[in-house]
This record gives C-alpha cells, structure tokens and sequence, in this order.
C-alpha cells in the first residue's frame, strides 16, 4: 500500500494507487462464505480459469466522497448492487445480497477512510467491486468458483482545469454492443473491444468516441463508459433503454432532476447522429460515475465538425452538473434520498 501521508490528493488523476484494505469473498459449492477484509494484494488463480479464458466476469464503479463537514457519502449503492446482480445474471454468475454488498462497500471504505480525498480536492475514493469465475473449466461453459473483490482507489476530480467540453468522434467503423449481447450488462468484455478504437481516435484528437447502434450506424448509444445526452427543441433527449446501452445510475439521476427539479420536459427514444448537425440541437453532455457530467464541446463524422455553444457547456449541462454534484457533496439538501452516510 501507498501511505496516505504520501498521497498529493490536491494533484490526483484516474490512476491506479494501492489503498490498505479490500474485501474477498468466494461462492464455492452452491454457495458465500462469509468473505473478509484483508490487506490490498496480489492472489493466485489458475491458468485455466474461466475469466482467465473467456472473460467471466463484472464489475462496478461508485465513488465514497467527503462532505464540507467530513462526512462520508455513497451515491445510490443499493443501484450499484442491483445492477451487480443483474450483470452476475447474464453472466451466468452467482448473485451477492443487496443489502450485503452496500454493507461491505461501507465497510471497505471505513478501513480506507484515509485515502478519500478532502472536500475541497474535489476528488473522490473510487470503489471499484469486481466478480469473476475464478474456477478451472476447459469448455466453454461456467466456472463453479466465483470470487468477489472490493478494492478502493483514490482519483481527482473529472475536470482538473476547470469544467470544460471534450470533442467527441462519432465512428461508423466501430460498434460497441449488438442486439442480444451483452451491452447492457457492465461485463469486462464489453471493455477490451472498446480500446483500439478508442486509442485511433485519440490519435485522431479525439477525446472519446460516441458510439451508434450496431443495425443501422445511425442511432446514438453512448461514449466510451458515459451515457449520452443531448437537449433538442427545449427538451432533453438520451436514448432510450434498448438492451445495448448501459443503463446508467447517473443517467437516471439526471432524468429524475431535469424533470423534477428544472422542469423540463425528457424523452428516452432513439436519437440519430443526424439530429446532432441540426440547429435544434442546443447542447451536449455525457455523463456517469466517473466522468459525472461532461460537457460536449463537439462531435465529428468523417471530418464534419458540428460545434456547440462556442464550445461551452450549455446552460442546462450547468444546471444539471450543479443540482447533481451539489446533492452528491452534501451542498444541496438530498429529497430523493439518494445519499447514504457510511
Ligand atoms: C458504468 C457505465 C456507464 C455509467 O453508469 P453509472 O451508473 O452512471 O456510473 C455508462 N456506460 C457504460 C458503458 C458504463 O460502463
């Protein structure tokens, strides 16, 4: 482990740090063992594992995060919990009780407690919960031996310079999920796929790639790990839950807040790139755990740019980024009982 006292939490990054405690457990004959916390380190595991060989496996991401007072949060960890369960299904993987999870989440980040970063770093301490099959198999077929792993990991905030738009490049190369697949699970495997293309991009100049549906290459899914938005004639438009996205918590939140507390009128509903190119399209975000909400400073197709708002986050992306963020740092009073204190 790194000490804490080491640790320049004002300077931090999305990389990895070592913290003191993680959480395993092992489901082994049909069943949990009680798991424990123990030091972050190193385990063995067989060549022949199933995750190993065919990529058995999930995780999630959440963030522990300091109020002004010091207080610790969790952001809607039960969500978390059920969306674990509802990937370990598709996977074919066993289930781990809700309450259970959000529970032993708690319990991880009290033992790292010294790594969350200050209020005003305006960093968090990312939790990162991962299962797997970690039996030997040969066919292809499930593992009879899963573990489950929670380890933490300090990250600075999204926008170490400030709140500023990321130019996004829409591909027609390549897709990220397919009718039937696994796309709205948060598998592992969705994610090695999504690495080359986005390093071309980046190559390219782009910041991440905005993804379209795998039939048609016209309808809007997500980019890289965040879900998509976009304000169309006064309204706010994210596709709509087809099996290929995944369905975001922050997704959610956003929807609820736009609705509840700006009033403004929300569609789920497929979206083409086309209506991006079109003055009735004001502006546009992405958001999820760890990018929160990220303004779109513009999007590219085969070198036609389309730019928004002078490259500025729009005047909703502002309202939603400070109803969301304050709510999450204790700012605003939480009526949707969202927060839970650890
Ligand atoms: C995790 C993730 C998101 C965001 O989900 P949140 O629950 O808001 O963190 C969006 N898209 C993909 C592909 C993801 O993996």
């Amino acid at each position: 482990m790194v000490d804490p006292k080491d640790i320049d939490f004002y300077s931090l990054g999305f990389n990895f740090i070592e913290t003191k405690t993680m959480f395993m457990a092992t489901h082994k004959n049909g069943k949990w063992n009680e798991g424990e916390l123990m030091p972050f380190g190193n385990f063995e595991i067989s060549p022949a594992s199933c995750v190993i060989n065919y990529g058995q496996g999930i995780f999630e991401g959440m963030k522990a995060l300091k109020g002004k007072n010091g207080e610790i949060t969790l952001f809607r960890p039960k969500e978390n919990a059920k969306r674990f369960n509802f990937s370990a299904r598709r996977m074919l993987m066993p289930e781990y009780d809700v309450d259970k999870f959000v529970d032993t989440v708690k319990r991880v980040v009290k033992e790292n407690e010294e790594y969350i970063p200050p209020y005003d770093s305006g960093g968090a301490l990312y939790i990162r919960p991962i299962l797997f099959g970690y039996g030997p198999i040969l066919g292809v077929h499930s593992a009879e031996e899963f573990k489950l792993i929670i380890f933490t990991v300090p990250v600075g905030p999204y926008f170490p310079e400030g709140f500023k738009g990321i130019n996004l490049e829409i591909s027609k190369k390549y897709t990220r999920a397919a009718p039937g697949g696994t796309g709205s699970a948060k598998t592992i495997c969705n994610y090695a796929g999504t690495m080359l293309p986005a390093k071309e991009s980046k190559a390219r100049g782009f910041a991440q790639i905005l993804y379209l549906d795998a039939i048609h290459m016209e309808y809007i899914e997500e980019v890289g790990a965040a879900n998509f938005f976009a304000m169309i004639n006064g309204k706010l438009a994210t596709p709509r839950k087809s099996g290929t996205i995944l369905e975001g918590i922050t997704r959610e939140s956003i929807l609820e807040l736009a609705s509840k507390k700006l009033g403004i009128e929300i569609e789920e509903r497929d979206m083409s790139y086309k209506e991006l190119y079109d003055e009735s399209c004001t502006e546009v975000f992405c958001a999820g755990t760890a990018a929160v909400i990220t303004p779109i400073a513009s999007v590219t197709l085969e070198g036609k740019e389309r730019i928004f708002n002078n490259r500025e986050p729009g005047e909703i992306t502002n309202k939603v980024y400070k109803l969301l963020t304050g709510i999450q740092r204790l700012d605003i009073e939480d009526e949707f009982g969202w927060i839970i204190k650890v």
